[in-house]
């Protein structure tokens, strides 16, 4: 392992970070550089938190080239840098600080250091918008509401392990993670943990190749609420290593009352899983689905969105959105944020007819279509004027980046193609990579309405075809 075992995250930063005082002006040091913090490291990608998008395109279109040089001395060997925006009121704790709870940190076990690579797998922050106040509750899914609020007041006691499981975009990510949100407002020492199941395998992986897979299993086992987000994903993947290592994971905390919560696109029935007994185990508390709402309901749900946008729409609006889109609530969102998006660039409500237009490639995108990684790569070539070779080439400057990571954004949304297999196709880049680049879009596309029309642009370019 060439990358120091001994020093803290928080020494190698503060390295770093008197270097990189020489290289930038008072004000960006003051303004910027000041409140950043390392929030995750690989043993190859430094991931540097800054407070926000501003300070995190500052930093990255200016300095990436100065921190990567700088970070690259203190650590003794090459590295990547990746910006990550953590607000400070919601900034995660990093994941190398001690649990708030010492006395439930093992005896003789010390936390991660940035030398070991496990330290890289701290618990996804739980999204704030994701609470049970901006969940509207409704037949579709009135069930599994209600089962997660009884495990929310009291965690391991009832309806253990409870599964959710529905189509895309129908608000399982939101429950589960207002479930979280719920238990920590009452249990604020409980270690709520929520992971993808893509993160706990890459955990694994990384954990196994570098020889720390005590820790691996230390930290994960010292979960109170474990929540499992795309658990279809360890069903996907080849190989019975995760499915053993989740299952391990599962009975160590079922058994000693810890609750556990899993998310899925499809029922525990339907997962493709090797071990039958993980399966029983799967069904063996509750399991809810979630389903389409109906017209009322993503009416009431557009109506609670654009309140929190400030944005008043009229009902006829409303209604013509929610009878366009009917199977998807993240689809029916991203049509709302076109709206919205029109109204405060034009200053005015859109007609009818407008909104129909608006939204036209929202509906159309629910159909899902075919569409090759190759096509891909041609479209968000020519669209971003770079050439098809270059995306899939080494070269790393700022539009390549971005280029890159816009095809590999479209190719795991729109090609069934694994994050090895997208990686592959990319130079052979590897699937950490490939996570990076679309957890990069997904999160601009979330913020920036520049983003959200490119990719929406391509998306019905491509699926148009
Ligand atoms: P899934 O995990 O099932 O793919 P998400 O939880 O990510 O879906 O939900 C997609 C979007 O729809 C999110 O922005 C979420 O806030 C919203 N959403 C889903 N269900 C509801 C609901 N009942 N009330 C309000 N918003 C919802
Ligand atoms: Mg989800």
């Amino acid at each position: 392992m060439a990358h120091s075992a001994t020093a803290s995250s928080d020494e190698i930063w503060a390295r770093a970070l008197s270097q990189l005082r020489s290289h930038v002006s008072a004000a960006t040091y003051e303004g910027f550089l000041r409140q950043t913090f390392i929030a995750d490291y690989d043993g190859n990608t430094v991931v540097i938190g800054v407070p926000n998008a501003f300070a995190r395109d500052w930093l990255e279109r200016r300095h990436l080239g100065d921190i990567r040089d700088c970070l690259g001395v203190a650590l003794g060997h090459p590295v990547e840098v990746l910006m990550e925006v953590f607000p400070v009121e919601t900034g995660p704790v990093p994941s190398w600080l001690p649990p708030s709870s010492s006395a439930s940190t093992p005896q003789g076990e010390s936390e991660p250091s940035i030398g070991c690579p496990y330290d890289g797998f701290g618990a996804s922050r739980l999204n704030p918008r994701y609470t049970f106040e901006n969940f509207v509750v409704a037949d579709c899914n009135r069930f599994a509401h209600a089962a997660a609020m009884q495990v929310a007041k009291a965690p391991g006691e009832s309806y253990n392990p409870l599964f959710i499981h529905s189509k895309s975009g129908l608000g399982k990510t939101h429950l589960m993670q207002a479930l979280g949100h719920l238990v920590h407002q009452r249990f604020p020492h409980a270690q709520v943990m929520y992971v993808s199941a893509e993160d706990f395998v890459n955990h694994m992986i990384s954990a196994i190749r570098e020889n720390t897979v005590d820790a691996f299993r230390a930290r994960y086992r010292r979960v109170d609420v474990w929540l499992v987000d795309d658990i279809q994903f360890i069903a996907a993947i080849e190989g019975p290593a995760s499915e053993e290592e989740f299952f391990h994971t599962f009975n160590t905390l079922y058994e000693t009352n810890k609750q556990v919560v899993i998310a899925s696109d499809a029922p525990p029935r339907s997962l493709r899983l090797m071990n039958e007994r993980l399966r029983s185990r799967l069904e063996m508390g509750i399991v809810a689905d979630l389903r389409c709402p109906d017209v009322e309901t993503r009416v009431a749900i557009l109506e609670k969105k654009a309140a929190a946008e400030r944005i008043e729409l009229s009902r006829d609006v409303l209604e013509l959105v929610a009878k366009r889109i009917e199977s998807n609530i993240r689809v029916l969102e991203g049509a709302l944020t076109k709206i919205c998006a029109y109204i405060s660039l034009t200053d005015q409500m859109p007609s009818l007819a407008q909104v129909e237009e608006l939204i036209a490639d929202y509906s159309s995108a629910i159909n899902e279509s075919h569409v090759s990684m190759p096509e891909i790569v041609d479209a968000v070539a020519e669209r971003l004027g770079v050439s098809p070779d270059d995306i899939l080439g080494p070269k790393r400057h700022k539009e390549l980046s971005w280029a890159r990571q816009v095809a590999i954004y479209l190719c795991r949304e729109l090609t069934d193609g694994s994050l090895a297999a997208i990686g592959h196709f990319f130079g052979g880049r590897d699937h950490s990579t490939v996570l990076h680049s679309y957890n990069k879009v997904a999160e601009l596309l979330a913020e920036d309405r520049r983003v959200l029309f490119l990719i929406n642009e391509l998306k019905s370019q491509l699926t148009a075809q």
